[in-house]
């Protein structure tokens, strides 16, 4: 028997995710309470846990399989990202999107495959259409820099024979209403999804529509761990829960469980969203009923127009921090808002009236060489963590990943994440964030107009 370690931190969500409050009251999950005895205990409500829950209900059916969420689902990072599944080669830690050609066509089917499943999911458990919709998404460059970002990124979709198709000034204007942009690149291959919605979904389907339904507990964050025999004790506030084997997917929160330590780099970024917008501004804007546009310069501002339940709103996301301790206050997610305020207005001169209603900050976790925090970290604990900003495709990945890893399924997901090197350690907590913070302002600055 080990000692009993203490989970250190536990996850703070700041500013209300304007997804999921468009949403109205979500399905409430039962506290975990008492004694409770599973075959597998998924640690974690993202992409990553919820993914990983689907897939042992394939893999598994029959067992008795609970996932315990610190929160509530639909308000963690989960329900509050720009909801890009995005196919094609994304790497946000360089100065590109594109890496080597092997290596990215790798990327591209696996990030395929987990498109597949999210849409597999939707039509499986009869989601909105707005959960899950691949209606691609546009590179928009607003500077020349942009530009020239994506006409390097251009040249390396054609060496991949990938799909896309460049986009003028007034194409973008007719697509989106606004006229900021001097190109752009359509990119196919993209899925949006309604973030709060899909995750909301993910866990009504898993209780009520498997063969043998999981059991979910919100407000139940795992507070500490130890292993006993051939199986693990987790305890939460109100419960003991034993496991045979257990998924943790809480993304940077491995730390907090004592593993990757000193190895995971916390970062946030910031979104608004919003009022819906009435029928007189959504004629004065024009363009399609939704879209999405990531930047052509990484550090710039990812804009979506939104169409669904709670109308139609516009989505701004931008600025990064790095914060080591894993949370931020609302005053920093009130000094950014001005920043997606200013943004939006430079956008939609025609929208004047229209307000941001909800603003909000949320985390990621990324490492310094860009790898998954992946594996069977101690016998019988399989970790899903460290989706480099990407997670919405990574973490449904790396959920299926730990899954069929603990299953012994040999798929190529497992083979992929098992081939990465361990996360590489940071230089001591003051460096490494004063170096991160400079490195960040330094690129937010030269990403200029295209914020
Ligand atoms: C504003 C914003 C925009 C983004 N845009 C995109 C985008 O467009 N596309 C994209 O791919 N990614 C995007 N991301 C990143 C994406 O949201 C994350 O990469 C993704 O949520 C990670 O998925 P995950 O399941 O690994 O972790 P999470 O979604 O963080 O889920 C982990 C869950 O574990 C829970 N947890 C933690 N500790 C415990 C504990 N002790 N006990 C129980 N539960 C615990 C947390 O509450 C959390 O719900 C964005 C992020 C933000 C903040």
């Amino acid at each position: 028997m080990t000692a009993n370690r203490q989970i250190t931190k536990l996850p703070h969500d700041t500013g209300v995710t304007g997804w999921n409050a468009i949403l109205g009251p979500a399905p409430r999950y039962p506290e975990a309470e008492g004694d409770i005895s599973v075959d597998w205990l998924v640690i974690g409500g993202g992409f990553a846990g919820l993914s990983a829950a689907k897939r042992l209900c394939e893999l598994r059916c029959g067992d008795r399989i609970a996932l315990i969420e610190a929160a509530r689902i639909g308000e963690g990072p989960a329900g509050r990202n720009s909801g890009f599944m995005i196919d094609l080669p994304h790497e946000l830690s360089g100065d590109g999107y594109a890496g080597s050609a092997d290596g990215d066509r790798l990327q591209i089917s696996l990030n395929r495959h987990a498109q597949d499943f999210a849409k597999g999911c939707a039509v499986e458990y009869e989601m909105p259409s707005e959960a899950v919709s691949q209606i691609g998404r546009m590179n928009g460059a607003v500077n020349r820099r942009g530009e020239a970002h994506n006409a390097a990124y251009a040249t390396q979709l054609a060496a991949l024979e990938e799909s896309h198709t460049k986009l003028s000034a007034a194409e973008m204007a007719e697509m989106t209403g606004t006229n900021i942009y001097r190109s752009g690149l359509f990119l196919p291959g993209a899925v949006m999804l309604q973030p709060a919605l899909y995750v909301r979904e993910m866990a009504t389907g898993l209780t009520g529509r498997e063969t043998t339904p999981i059991s979910i507990f919100e407000a139940s964050p795992a507070t500490a761990f130890e292993r006993q025999g051939e199986s693990w004790k987790v305890t939460t506030p109100k419960a003991t829960i034993t496991a045979g084997r257990v998924i943790m997917a809480v993304n940077g929160h491995a730390e907090s469980f004592g593993f990757f330590r000193q190895r995971l780099m916390h970062v946030f970024t910031y979104a608004s969203m919003t009022a819906a917008l009435g029928g007189e501004q959504l004629a004065r804007l024009g363009g399609l009923p939704a879209w999405g546009i990531t930047p052509a310069d990484p550090m710039g501002s990812t804009v979506r127009r939104h169409t669904g339940i709670g109308g139609t709103r516009i989505i701004i996301r931008n600025r990064w921090t790095y914060d080591p301790s894993m949370q931020v206050d609302m005053t920093r997610v009130s000094r950014f808002r001005r920043d997606h305020d200013r943004a939006f207005r430079r956008r939609f001169p025609m929208l004047r009236a229209v307000d941001l209603e909800f603003s909000w900050g949320g985390r990621l976790c990324l490492s310094r060489n860009s790898v998954p925090a992946f594996g069977e970290v101690e016998p019988g604990m399989f970790s899903a963590c460290c989706q480099n900003g990407l997670g919405t495709a990574k973490g449904t990945l790396a959920g299926i990943g730990a899954v069929e890893l603990a299953t012994r399924a040999n798929s190529p997901i497992v083979k992929d994440l098992l081939s990465y090197d361990v996360p590489t350690k940071l230089p001591p907590s003051p460096i490494a964030k004063l170096g991160a913070t400079m490195l960040l302002r330094w690129r937010e600055w030269r990403a200029g107009a295209e914020i």
